[in-house]
This record gives C-alpha cells, sequence and structure tokens, in this order.
C-alpha cells in the first residue's frame, strides 16, 4: 500500500534540520545518540550480521525459537527447530531437527516478507520514530520507497495497539485542568480547505509543556447523513471519557457539525465545566484574546492535521499516531517502540 496520495511533499519531518553529516550515506542514523548509538551502532558495522540476529532474538524482536510447522499424514512435525547458516541476506535460518524443513528467522515477526536486510529494518523504524520522511529514508538507504512505507505502516500499527491497550498512560487534562475539544479542518479559520480532508478530532491541554494533545482521524461525513453524523459525534464522546481524566474543564466551540457545546452535556457528570470558547470570549480585554489564545494552543495540531492530508485515507490515522508516539516519548521513542513490538509480536 502507498501512504501517499498527493504529490509533492509534506514540509514537516525534513531530515536536513537533523543530519549535520551529510557526507557518508548513512550519516543520519549513525550520527544518532542516545540508545540507538550505544546499543545499536556497533551491531550495524560490517561483518558482524550474526550479532546482530543474535541481539534480535535477545530482546524478541525476532523470535528466538521455532518449532516445525510441516504437515505429515501422522499431523504436525511440531519438531524443535535449529539455527543454521544460511547463504541468504539473513546469514541464519532455521531448520527442523527431525524432517530437515527450513524456515525464515523473520517468520512471526515484524521484519516478514520485508525485502531488506535487518540493518536498513532498523533504521527505518528509527527514522520512524524521528519522524523523518520517506523519501529522504529510501534515498538515504537505497531502497524502494514501499520498503520504507511497508514498516512505516508497520511500526505505527503497532505503537497503536500500544496506545490502545495502555490508554491510562496517554490521557490528559485532570481536576481543575483545561482541555479543548475541536475537529479539523472545521474548527480551523486559516486552513485552507482541502478536497476530500479528512476530519481529525483534536483534543489538547492548554499551558502544558511540552503540549499534551490526543488526535484521531474521523470518518469522511456528508452534511446531510444525520445518522453518520451522530454516530461521529458518539465516537467522538467515547473517546473523550476514555483520553480525558474526570474533572477536566472541557472547552468547546459553540456551534460545530460534529461536537457543538450541546453535544457534549451528557459528558457533565464526569466534567463539572464544560463551556464554549464564545463563553470564555466574553472576559477578553486589551490584553488577553480567546480567540487569539486559540490560534497559539492550536498551531502545532494544525500542523499535523495539516500535513496528514498529504497520506492517502488509510494512513491518516497511523501518521496521526506517529506524532503521538513522538509528543509523548520524545527521546526515548525509539527504545519505548522495539520494546513494544519484542511485547506485542
Ligand atoms: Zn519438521
Amino acid at each position: 500500500m502507498k501512504i501517499r496520495r498527493r504529490s509533492g511533499r509534506p514540509t514537516a519531518g525534513n531530515i536536513d534540520e537533523d543530519c549535520n553529516d551529510k557526507n557518508g550515506k548513512n550519516s543520519l542514523f549513525d550520527s544518532d545518540c542516545g540508545y540507538y548509538h550505544q546499543i545499536i551502532y556497533p551491531l550495524l558495522v560490517s561483518g558482524s550480521e550474526k550479532y546482530l540476529i543474535c541481539w534480535l532474538k535477545t530482546i524478541h524482536l525476532i523470535k528466538s525459537k521455532q518449532t516445525c510447522s510441516k504437515k505429515m499424514a501422522s499431523g504436525v512435525c511440531n519438531s524443535p527447530m535449529s539455527l543454521i547458516d544460511s547463504k541468504g541476506p539473513d546469514f541464519l535460518q532455521w531448520k527442523c531437527k527431525m524432517c530437515s524443513k527450513k524456515k525464515s528467522i523473520r517468520d512471526d515477526s515484524i521484519f516478514n516478507g520485508l525485502r531488506c536486510n535487518f540493518k536498513d529494518a532498523i533504521r527505518i523504524i528509527l527514522a520512524w520514530c524521528k519522524g523523518y520522511h520517506v523519501d529522504d529514508v529510501a534515498n538515504m538507504l537505497s531502497l524502494n520507497n514501499s520498503v520504507i512505507e511497508e514498516l512505516y505502516i508497520r511500526a505505527a500499527s503497532l505503537a497503536e495497539k500500544c496506545m490502545k491497550s495502555n490508554i491510562g498512560d496517554w490521557q490528559i487534562g485532570g481536576p481543575g485542568v483545561i482541555v479543548i475539544v475541536d475537529t479539523y479542518p472545521e474548527g480551523c479559520t486559516n486552513t485552507n480547505m482541502i478536497r476530500m480532508t479528512r476530519p481529525i478530532l483534536c483534543i489538547s491541554e492548554v499551558k502544558s509543556i511540552p503540549q499534551k494533545y490526543w488526535l484521531e482521524a474521523l470518518d469522511r461525513f456528508a452534511y446531510h447523513d444525520t445518522e453518520h453524523i451522530n454516530s461521529l459525534k458518539q465516537r467522538i464522546l467515547r473517546t473523550i471519557r476514555a483520553v480525558v481524566r474526570p474533572g477536566s474543564i472541557i472547552v468547546t466551540p459553540v456551534r460545530s457539525t460534529l461536537c457543538s457545546h450541546s453535544d457534549f452535556q451528557s459528558l457533565a457528570t464526569i466534567y463539572p465545566t464544560i463551556v464554549s470558547v464564545d463563553v470564555l470570549a466574553k472576559h477578553n480585554n486589551d490584553h488577553q484574546n480567546v480567540f487569539t489564545n486559540m490560534e497559539t494552543i492550536w498551531k502545532q495540531v494544525l500542523d499535523i492535521c495539516e500535513e496528514a492530508q498529504f497520506y492517502c485515507s488509510s494512513y491518516i490515522d497511523l501518521f496521526v499516531v506517529s506524532h503521538m508516539w513522538r509528543a509523548v516519548y520524545g527521546n526515548e521513542a525509539f527504545e519505548r517502540l522495539l520494546f513494544q513490538i519484542s511485547a506485542m509480536q
């Protein structure tokens, strides 16, 4: 699946900003500090391929043991397999101790069927964690874009699965904390409306640094399809209950197709204060203008939503996931993702 749907490229995620040494093909990756540099980089030098595989087994990114799945007259072989040398790009493969059937060491892992070696696969996962553009990564690793896109999708899907199964770790707000809710593009006055724009639910804490937010791509809808709009409204309320901590002060648009102030009244027992932006605007003065403040608060989120529209509809969900992953984990994004991959596959 291709992940881009429009020509050109988004402005964010440009690796040039982070690449100090452009002389080497892999300078971006190999100059990275932290977990990657300390633990993984020494395993990427030529001649260390088997050590890298050993490490991948140790942290469970690939299976540390396998049993044979060959079907025989008496049933599945099910015998233990052992690692043997291979002439292929993976250097090692599994071989059944009983029937000699062979199996790739990539089976049942995030690398299964991927047309690149393990070294580049690790670099691609790092690139996803840093938000680098597919074209740049493909160029630096001399790989086809489709390889990068495939692994980006797998990485984002695992991150999304992790977020949904540990939703408590991703909650925002809390008693007395202001949380604003709106939808893109309707709530964004300065955006250029793009044909076939996919709406995105935007929830953000006010005044937290770094800014905490939750983004969720929604289905496109027709304005006359009341039934669909109502189902989207219910989904938004479910997300708010799951993501926004009780006692938060909720700020909503006064009128919006999907999240008007009146739509939130069923949440009043969880969030005692639910106000519309217009009510806040009554307190505008020479020094304070709520609409100007809103533009500042939403700027980062708006940039993400606009960049998301460069991608095909089915990747927009995963694109916003990648931003949230980086926003929450920062410099630990890569290490955290590797841990989650090993825990969930
Ligand atoms: Zn066997």
